[in-house]
């Protein structure tokens, strides 16, 4: 296999480097999706999607009813000290509840299928750009060719230096946090629901819960100082059982968890996600709404782009030129997605707790990525 020749090497397994494997080989492209992970992945990750995913997985042609089978409707937004609650209306579904081992390894499954080939379970530890290819080294001394790269090795990527690109420096770093936990029996059938509590410092920092029918979780973004992220966590965690929030105090697992840092909207102060013969996407590219932290859906988008940017690149003499149009494609259609609400939300706080259609602007902006 090392002395194969790839049309595109994809470096990372996750939503972004998967969805641009199925995409790729769609259009038979040879492809090798790369991930030092060996899947399935396994155990609950919970995590959310927006009602735009679907008819994205649709084009991937993955399962979608069973994996977006957890829908929610209902949200609520909560001050920080649950003293206030806002409930914003949705047009049918807000969203949907994903277990996220699942979403990974059902898009890893469709890659395989369309033919991609998995190279899984060693990790890259560098990348050669040659005039006209671009090598992955793997930790294991192999190596692995193609005639163009996608990464998306996810977030705080080392690999980004490899290829000539940084992340700008002025974007605003949310150190995050989450636990998952299956429902207890005890708590019974009931719908998927997803909160929000609001204002937890003066920087914007947010907590969020959801309950599916199957387990809870608990995820913290905060905005301010790391050492105030992990306080501010357990705290979260505590007063959502005390409120009758959540079935079960997950704070402990809080206190073992680790927080990771995800440079929010990161990929708007970028200058370029163009290297040579190299496309970043995902996670490795700041493709992460200011608004939410939401970096699936955002993923998958950019990869979409890019796939169709990439194939069009290979078809044509000069793909360098072709391929830098990425930067101005990506822009022109997920900017305003990313960007944060141009409004202080900490302005807007009390707002939301007595306006419907200041809640109704919020739920909006935070699960449609719409501005308020
Ligand atoms: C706590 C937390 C909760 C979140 N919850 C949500 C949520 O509910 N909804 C949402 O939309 N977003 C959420 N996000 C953001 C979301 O997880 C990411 O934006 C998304 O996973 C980005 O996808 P990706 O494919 O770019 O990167 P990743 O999912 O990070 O995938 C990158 C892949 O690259 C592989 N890799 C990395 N380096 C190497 C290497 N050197 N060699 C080989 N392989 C390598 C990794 O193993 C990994 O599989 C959350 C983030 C955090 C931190």
């Amino acid at each position: 296999m090392a002395d194969d020749l790839y049309d595109a090497i994809i470096l990372g397994a996750g939503p972004a480097g998967a969805s641009a494997a199925i995409l790729l080989s769609q259009k038979d492209r040879r492809v090798a999706l790369i991930d030092g992970a060996t899947f399935p992945r396994k155990g609950i990750n919970a995590g959310w999607l927006n009602t735009r995913t679907a008819p994205l997985l649709a084009e991937l042609a993955v399962d979608v009813k069973k994996l977006l089978k957890h829908t929610f409707s209902e949200v609520t937004f909560h001050n920080e000290d649950f003293s206030k609650s806002a409930k914003p209306k949705f047009d049918g579904t807000a969203g949907y509840l994903v277990d996220r081992n699942e979403l990974d390894n059902a898009l890893v499954k469709r890659a395989k299928a369309c033919g991609a080939t998995i190279l899984s379970g060693t990790k890259v530890r560098e990348i050669q750009l040659g005039e006209s290819t671009v090598s992955a080294c793997f930790e294991d001394d192999t190596q692995v060719e193609g005639r163009l790269l996608m990464l998306a090795a996810g977030r705080a990527t080392a690999l980004l230096n490899h290829v000539g690109i940084t992340h700008g420096g002025s974007g605003s770093i949310i150190w995050s946090g989450q636990v998952d936990a299956p429902l207890p029996k005890s708590a019974g059938k009931r719908e998927s629901t997803v909160g929000v509590v609001l204002g937890l410092d003066r920087k914007g920092s947010f907590a969020m819960y959801c309950l599916s029918s199957k387990w809870t979780s608990v995820t913290i973004n905060w905005y301010g100082e790391r050492s105030g992220a992990m306080p501010a966590f357990l705290q979260i965690c505590r007063s959502l059982y005390e409120q009758n929030l959540l079935p079960d105090n997950l704070s402990a697992q809080a206190a073992a968890s680790t927080l990771v840092s995800c440079p929010a909207s990161a990929a708007l102060d970028m200058d370029s996600h163009v290297g040579k013969n190299t496309l970043v996407i995902g996670d490795a590219g700041g493709f992460v709404s200011a608004a939410s932290n939401e970096g699936i859906y955002p993923a998958m988008w950019s990869a979409q782009i890019a796939a169709g940017v990439a194939h069009e690149a290979m078809s044509i003499d000069h793909s360098q030129d072709a391929l830098m149009t990425f930067n101005t494609q990506w822009r022109l259609q997920m900017a305003d997605y990313l960007r944060s609400p141009n409004t202080d939300a900490q302005f807007l706080l009390p707002l939301i707790f007595s306006n419907q259609p200041m809640a109704d602007r919020m739920g909006a902006a935070f699960f449609s990525g719409e501005n308020i």
